[in-house]
């Protein structure tokens, strides 16, 4: 997981759903950005810093484009970027990757079946994408 000090100019931030297939592929997906399909213009940090209000996670948040990856409706990265004063470029919800890939079975808490990894590589490419827009443009530095 990246620190709060990146020079990568997208912050890729995960929910923490912990004990649900969706809070999994949030972070695989992640993963996928920052270590495959965008590495090197992206990195990611730990939600929970952001949540305790540490310092570093909030300038961070302030000075990097961000996009999200939710598990969920509850949105929980985006509204914690957005409460730290973060700008969220895009915020993206594995459930709406569903839509997409009706009766698909993900997998569980812990581990990605075949399916839980092709959605979440369809996840991580389109974040890639908007990654690399955001940096093309040269927008990413408030
Ligand atoms: S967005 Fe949903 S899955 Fe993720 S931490 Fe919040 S409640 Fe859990």
């Amino acid at each position: 997981m990246g620190n709060t000090s990146t020079q990568s100019p997208v912050l890729v931030i995960p929910c923490s759903g912990i004990g649900k297939v969706h809070g999994l592929m949030s972070r695989e997906a992640t993963y996928l950005v920052t270590d495959e399909c965008a590495a090197g213009r992206t990195d990611t940090l730990c939600l929970a810093l952001l949540v305790k209000g540490d310092p570093d996670a909030v300038a961070a948040v302030r000075s990097h484009a961000c996009i999200t990856i939710d598990g969920c409706a509850k949105a929980c990265a985006e509204k914690n970027v957005a409460m730290a004063g973060g700008r969220v470029a895009r915020a993206v919800q594995v459930a709406e990757a569903f839509k997409n890939h009706r009766g698909a079975k993900p997998g569980n808490a812990t581990a990605l079946t075949d399916d839980g990894w092709v959605i979440a590589r369809e996840i991580a490419a389109s974040v890639a994408c908007e990654a690399a827009s955001l940096s093309d443009a040269g927008e990413v530095i408030r």
